[in-house]
């Protein structure tokens, strides 16, 4: 296709504001990139007199929660050290581009020592894996590993007064029979530029002469498992890549290509909105993706993947050219061992206290996927907030007194508010009604504890995103520049178990959207306020917003660059 055909096809029916969008959305960009820059060049501080008495923050991964916590930690007041097995921060959310070659692996990661220098180089990092954290004794134990005989220890230890673990997950395989072995996955960068190889491979294949045409349908039989975000993602990047460029060199076998994405739950992104996910499936539908609910994979061999479908009870198999397996995320054995250790053996996930510190640690932090934040109850506390609010002991409420603190219970237990939004309460002293809806003058404890008794079951655990652990990442930073200040001057809500204040306010999470991009120039967003936008405009957003949330210049430029360059000359399809 020619660059004019692919320009024009490109913008062709888009409305101007989206474009002004993606121009005004890159050269904000441009602005902050721009401070960086000039932060780069300034002065390096001089040597803190006070450095001995600087406390030692051990950080432990280079994600989205590891560099989002370091991008404006105070160095002046830390002695901070990095450890991750991974020297750059890969941009995620594009790791499906990369399976295609629509964008290089190289435009979406940025080296970590480009991102540390910027701190005047005062924040070490080391390239290995952390392999125990031992808590009792503040200590982590490392390994590096390197592929050349290079001489000296690969094993090293490292003491800590803080420590922040942002190892994010691993893929989650349900003990699937086969799938290690024979799966591919889409969760590392590597795991992308191995797919795209492999992808060229299954086209080779079926290219060689002697393959009867059974063996070349089958070689160029792709089956994504999982029907989420990433699974739709690479999909309908598939689904471009081939009817837009490998048809035209592979005009052989173009007529033998099958994608099928298989999906347990009834309906493919059955997280997203219920028009986001029918549009998805119709859109499939009419680009000939197989789309099969329902099923539930058993096993997968080198040759066939074996799965029961629901509704009939029966199994089946079917051969295949190449699995990829994306249906979730589990916990690190690093990460299960240190729960093994403070007694959280029996959860899923390492659960954090809602200021992002690991319960049963004192000074361990965890934040992204590899972590969860424990919300507390707030009928645990009911006696508590009952006594606290109850200013005069008389035993019963006002409506004042209970006004009086309302703040402090919707900053503490935010699932408050989500109650009061989902019942269409204006007003939290419409909870202190009577049977009747009547207003009330006061309500004892019984009453409170019914007027209270449903709110828990809004508190809803944070979805593993870049988003979450990107936003977590900078608030434990502010808190930990805020520290000194805020032990004398508390800034969070009234403590009701305990005295005083609490020093900061909680995490909280703000939602900003997500994107399902779906293939051929459309896209699905669910943005803020519970709107849904759906097709070619949303792409252009797509575009821009993915364009201004990158890392450095250097990575926004290539971004822009690959993704004119799949305009003008498609994407390359050399095995490299
Ligand atoms: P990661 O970003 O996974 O970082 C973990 C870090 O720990 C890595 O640097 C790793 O090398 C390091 N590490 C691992 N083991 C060790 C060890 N033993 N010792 C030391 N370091 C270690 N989210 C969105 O919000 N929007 C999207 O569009 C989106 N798309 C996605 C698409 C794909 C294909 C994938 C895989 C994820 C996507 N996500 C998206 C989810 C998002 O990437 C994760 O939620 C996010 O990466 C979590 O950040 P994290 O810092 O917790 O973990």
């Amino acid at each position: 296709m020619s660059f004019i055909n692919r320009a024009s096809r490109a913008l062709h029916g888009y409305p101007a504001s989206s474009k002004l969008l993606v121009l005004l959305t890159l050269s904000s960009g441009g602005i902050v990139a721009y401070a960086d820059s000039q932060s780069e060049t300034a002065a390096p501080t001089e040597l803190n007199q006070n450095e001995f008495k600087k406390k030692r923050v051990v950080v432990l991964g280079t994600g989205w929660a590891g560099t989002s916590f370091l991008k404006d930690l105070d160095v002046s007041s830390y002695d901070v050290q990095l450890v991750s097995p991974r020297n750059y921060f890969a941009f995620t959310p594009l790791l499906p581009s990369v399976t295609c070659g629509t964008v290089e692996a190289r435009s979406i990661s940025e080296p970590v020592r480009n991102i540390i220098k910027k701190r005047n180089g005062e924040i070490q990092f080391y390239e290995a894996e952390c392999v125990k954290i031992d808590a009792a004794n503040n200590k982590v134990f490392c390994k590096s590993h390197f592929e050349n005989n290079m001489i000296g220890s690969e094993d090293f230890s490292l003491e800590y007064d803080y420590l922040v673990v942002a190892l994010g997950a691993q893929v989650n395989t349900f003990n699937t029979p086969g799938v290690m072995e024979n799966c591919h996955f889409l969760k590392e960068l590597e795991d992308a530029q191995k797919l795209r190889r492999s992808v060229i491979d299954c086209f080779e294949k079926a290219s060689i002469p002697g393959l009867t045409e059974e063996e070349r349908r089958t070689n160029l039989h792709f089956v994504v498992v999982g029907g989420g975000p990433t699974g739709v993602e690479f999909a309908a990047e598939l689904h471009d890549f081939i009817q837009e460029d490998l048809v035209n060199i592979y005009p052989v076998v173009k007529d033998l290509v099958k994608i099928t994405l298989i999906q347990s739950g009834d309906h493919i992104l059955n997280m997203f909105d219920e028009r986001i996910s029918t549009f998805a499936e119709q859109k499939f539908q009419r680009d000939c993706i197989d789309v099969q609910t329902g099923c539930r994979v058993v096993c997968v061999s080198d040759k066939e993947i074996t799965m029961k479908v629901k509704s009939k009870g029966e199994v089946t198999s079917i051969p295949h050219g190449l699995v990829v397996w994306s249906t979730g995320i589990s916990t690190r054995p690093v990460v299960k061992d240190l729960m093994e250790q403070i007694g959280q053996a029996n959860r899923r996930v390492l659960a954090t206290n809602e200021w992002l510190r690991v319960k049963g640690c004192e000074n361990v932090y965890a934040l992204g996927d590899c972590a969860t934040i424990d919300q507390r109850k707030i009928m645990d506390d009911i006696a508590s907030i009952f006594k606290a609010a109850d200013k005069d002991n008389s035993g019963t409420l006002t409506v004042q007194e209970f006004q009086d603190v309302v703040d402090d219970i919707l900053v503490r237990y935010p699932q408050l508010e989500i109650y009061l939004k989902n019942k269409h309460l204006r007003d939290v002293k419409d909870l202190l009604k009577d049977p009747e809806g009547k207003d009330i003058k006061e309500v004892d404890i019984e009453g409170f504890k019914l007027a209270l008794s449903q709110v828990d079951s809004q508190a809803k655990s944070l979805p593993a995103t870049a988003q979450v652990a990107a936003q977590q990442g900078a608030y434990l930073s502010r808190c930990f520049n805020r520290r000194e200040h805020c032990k004398d001057n508390p800034e969070g809500p009234q403590r009701f178990v305990g005295a005083g204040r609490h020093s900061f306010a909680p995490f909280r999470y703000k939602h900003l959207g997500q994107f399902a991009p779906l293939g051929g120039e459309q896209a699905a967003a669910e943005l803020p306020g519970d709107w849904v936008s759906i097709g070619h405009s949303t792409q252009w957003l797509w575009y821009s917003v993915y364009a201004s949330k990158q890392v450095s210049w250097r990575t926004r430029v290539l971004l822009v660059s690959d993704w004119t360059r799949r305009f003008i000359f498609g994407r390359d399809s050399s095995r490299i």
